[in-house]
């Protein structure tokens, strides 16, 4: 019997990869496309990536592409709620491919690494407003901000 080589095998991985994420694309009621494939895979990859840094990630396998088109493919997959969007302050947009589930984030003041975090207690909305003003609340949107542990060690002083 002859071993699958290491390379087989990441090519197999790769296509199976490949058609779980065409799969989402077209239960979306998406077209699957080369680019909105390349983008989705960039991102589970690198999570909480802006544009710009999917761009690079994508031009080597699709030299066509432009940053533009980058913007448009991320347009669809969020109208199609494949894809979600967050936006801390004084930072570009970041994106995800973990949707749906009311998490928040954690982002480094000093070398903006973003991280998830659940939901501290129960289901969404996790966070009840002292005073709704009467609104049916369905989503809450957390940033919390702070220094990283690597951050807390780089600026520790003996
Ligand atoms: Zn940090
Ligand atoms: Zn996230």
């Amino acid at each position: 019997m002859i071993e699958p080589s290491e390379e087989t095998a990441g090519l197999r991985l790769a296509a199976a990869d490949a058609g779980l994420l065409a799969d989402s694309l077209r239960s979306a009621g998406l077209k699957v496309t080369a680019p909105r494939l390349a983008v989705l895979r960039a991102l589970t990859d690198m999570p909480h990536s802006n544009a710009d840094a999917l761009f690079t990630a994508v031009h080597t396998d699709l030299p066509g592409t432009s940053l533009q088109a980058v913007y448009g493919v991320l347009a669809s997959l969020g109208t199609a709620g494949l894809v979600r969007k967050i936006e801390p302050a004084g930072s570009p947009a970041l994106f995800e491919r973990r949707v749906g589930d009311n998490h928040h984030h954690i982002v480094c003041t000093r070398c903006t690494v973003v991280h998830d975090v659940d939901c501290a207690i129960g289901h969404a909305p996790c966070l009840t407003p002292a005073d709704t003003l009467g609104f049916d609340v369905r989503a809450a949107e957390v940033i919390y901000w702070g220094l990283c542990a690597q951050c807390q060690l780089d600026t520790a002083h003996p």
